[in-house]
């Protein structure tokens, strides 16, 4: 099989044999790329048409009892100066991006024990009881599944916890043993069942993975058919163990997404920071790829330099509003417009 016929079958049957996967992501050329973004991209405005979701992503603490080997703010980073926001830094945050046209906040965090369920649940039922149209989405880590439960009850509709790779033995090569890809998918699994909106993903050229790697996420993903896929390239962070790892490829990262898009029609796909800040364009790439979702920064600027995962991570200098104006005008330059609004997955109103 050629892999433009990889791709057409991937259209017409959702998924791949594993073998297919690994010869794809291994051996695919520019044009098979152009071949599967056009695709993508077509699939793409045939649901959500040239209309950009944007979601505000408050970074609320960057404190983390993990170790991810990948992260800036891993625990073992002695050098981070540590913050965490107040309840009334939040729903600032918040009211600047309302007043912007946001109306998804996700709350973003390290796994920082002071915030119990307790301590969420007040935070929820906050922003929910200021912004009742709005949705509020977490991205906060593992927990259990009472916590999920709660967290639900409080008013959370949406849950991004990237499985970050399937493959169990390259999970165990970017997280300490006391993190396993077993814990993660039950967690994933968790949330499903409560009713979030769950968003999984990984990244690609994360510390050896390899194509078989790649093809272990396609195939998860595709079973697992998550509401949202968040996607971004591996970027080095100087105080961390993978400081002199190279950065994962675009040109992947890209191709990963249109494959995502044509095997998951529906599901909302981000042009990610990561993206954007491995090349200058790289969001407008995503979205010329099939992307339709981007999340810009809504933390208070003091900390956004406090809150890095890799290095030189773009739009921690522009204030809400700037930053969507910046980011107005790039969707402009390829043909579509951010809108305001909840942006459910189509899934959700069938
Ligand atoms: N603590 C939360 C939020 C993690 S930060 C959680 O566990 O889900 C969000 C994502 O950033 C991570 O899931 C990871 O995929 C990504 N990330 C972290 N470090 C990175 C790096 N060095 N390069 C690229 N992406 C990174």
């Amino acid at each position: 099989m050629t892999n433009r016929e990889r791709i057409d079958r991937l259209e017409r049957e959702k998924q791949l044999a594993k073998e297919d996967w690994v010869q794809l992501l291994s051996t695919f050329t520019a044009e098979d790329r152009e071949y599967a973004a056009e695709k993508a991209r077509k699939i793409s405005t045939g649901i959500f048409g040239k209309d950009i979701y944007f979601r505000g992503i408050v970074e609320f603490t960057n404190i983390c009892k993990n170790d991810c080997y990948y992260c800036g703010i891993r625990r073992s980073n002695e050098a981070v100066s540590r913050y965490r926001l107040t309840l009334e830094d939040i729903l600032e945050c918040c009211q600047e991006g309302y007043e912007s046209g946001y109306r998804t906040f996700v709350l973003q965090g390290g796994e920082d024990g002071w915030f119990t369920d307790e301590r969420m649940e007040e935070i929820i039922r906050a922003i929910k009881e200021r912004f009742s149209d709005c949705v509020v989405t977490l991205s906060i880590g593992e927990r259990s599944r009472e916590s999920y439960q709660r967290l639900y009850d409080a008013g959370a509709r949406r849950y991004l916890l990237r499985h970050e790779t399937a493959s169990p033995v390259h999970y165990a090569k970017l997280h300490p043993a006391v993190q396993t890809l077993a814990n993660r998918m039950r967690c994933l699994n968790d949330l499903r069942e409560i009713g979030y909106q769950v968003g999984c993903g990984c990244m690609v050229g994360s510390p050896y993975q390899t194509a078989d790697d790649l093809a272990e996420d396609m195939l998860f993903m595709g079973e697992f058919r998550p509401h949202m896929i968040g996607i971004g390239p591996f970027i080095p962070h100087s105080q961390t163990p993978f400081r002199d790892f190279t950065a994962g490829s675009v040109e992947t990262t890209l191709m990963m997404l249109s494959l995502c898009r044509i095997m998951i029609p529906e599901v909302l796909l981000p042009a990610t920071t990561a993206l954007g800040t491995v090349r200058g364009d790289g969001r407008q790439e995503g979205v010329l790829a099939g992307c339709n979702v981007i999340m810009p920064n809504l933390s208070p600027l003091s900390v956004r330099e406090k809150y890095m995962l890799y290095d030189n991570k773009v739009g921690t200098t522009d204030s809400a509003a700037d930053g969507m104006a910046r980011l107005a005008a790039q969707m402009e330059e390829i043909g579509y417009r951010m809108v305001s609004g909840r942006g459910d997955s189509p899934r959700m109103s069938k």
